[in-house]
C-alpha cells in the first residue's frame, strides 16, 4: 500500500505527482464524454519564486512550495485532485466543475495563499507570497485534454500579464457553424 501511495505522490509536497495528475485528468474527460458533465482545470504558478530562492535560499523555496501544497490539499474538496505539475507549478482536477466553479474555488485559493506566513529559517521574521491562477474547463473551453491544458495555461500566462496574484479564466469556444 505504501508502494502504492508513493508511486502516484510528489515526495517535497505530498500532493499527486505528474504521472498521477495525467491519469486522473484522462479519467475525467473519458467519464465527461461518456457522461456529459464538466471537467474542469486550475493551474496555479507562484509569483516571483525565483527571488525568494535568491533572497532565502533553496531550502526556504521548498518550504514555501510544501506551504502552497498544504493549501492546495485544504481548500480542495474530497472528488478534486491537486498535484505539483512542475517546479513550482502546481494543478487541480475538478472533477464535475465548470469554469466559472473553478474560477470561485482559485480565487479563494489565491486569497489563501496570498494569506499564508511562513517562518523564515534565517529566523528574521515570516515571508508572504502570491500565485497567479489559470482556470479552464471542459467542454466550454476546449475539446480535448491538450487543449484544456493549453486553455488554463493561456489564462495563467494573461493573469501573470496582467500583474500576478490574481485568476485568469478561459474563454469559451467559439462554435463553428
Ligand atoms: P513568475 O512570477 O513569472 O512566475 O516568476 P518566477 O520567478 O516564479 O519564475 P521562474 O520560472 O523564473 O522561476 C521559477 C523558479 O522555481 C526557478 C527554479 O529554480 C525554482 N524551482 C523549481 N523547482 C523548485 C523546487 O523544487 N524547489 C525550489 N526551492 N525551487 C524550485
Ligand atoms: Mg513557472
Ligand atoms: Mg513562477
Amino acid at each position: 500500500e505504501m508502494v502504492r501511495i508513493q508511486a502516484v505522490t510528489d515526495e517535497l509536497t505530498g500532493l499527486f505527482n505528474l504521472r498521477h495528475f495525467h491519469d486522473t485528468l484522462d479519467g475525467e474527460i473519458e467519464r465527461s464524454r461518456r457522461f456529459g458533465t464538466d471537467v474542469g482545470l486550475m493551474l496555479l504558478d507562484i509569483d516571483d519564486f525565483k527571488r525568494v530562492n535568491d533572497t532565502y535560499g533553496h531550502q526556504q523555496g521548498d518550504l514555501v512550495l510544501i506551504e502552497v501544497g498544504r493549501v492546495l490539499r485544504t481548500l480542495s474538496r474530497d472528488i478534486d485532485e491537486p498535484a505539483r505539475y512542475g517546479g513550482e507549478e502546481m494543478a487541480v482536477v475538478l472533477p464535475q466543475t465548470d469554469v466559472a466553479g473553478a474560477e470561485l474555488l482559485a480565487e479563494r485559493m489565491r486569497a489563501a495563499v496570498a494569506g499564508i506566513d511562513i517562518d523564515r529559517l534565517d529566523g528574521g521574521g515570516r515571508l508572504q507570497v502570491t500565485a497567479s491562477f489559470g482556470v479552464a474547463s471542459l467542454p466550454s473551453n476546449a475539446r480535448d485534454k491538450d487543449s484544456l491544458i493549453a486553455e488554463a495555461d493561456a489564462a495563467l500566462y494573461r493573469a501573470k500579464r496582467a500583474g500576478k496574484n490574481q485568476v485568469g479564466r478561459a474563454e469559451p469556444v467559439i462554435a463553428e457553424s
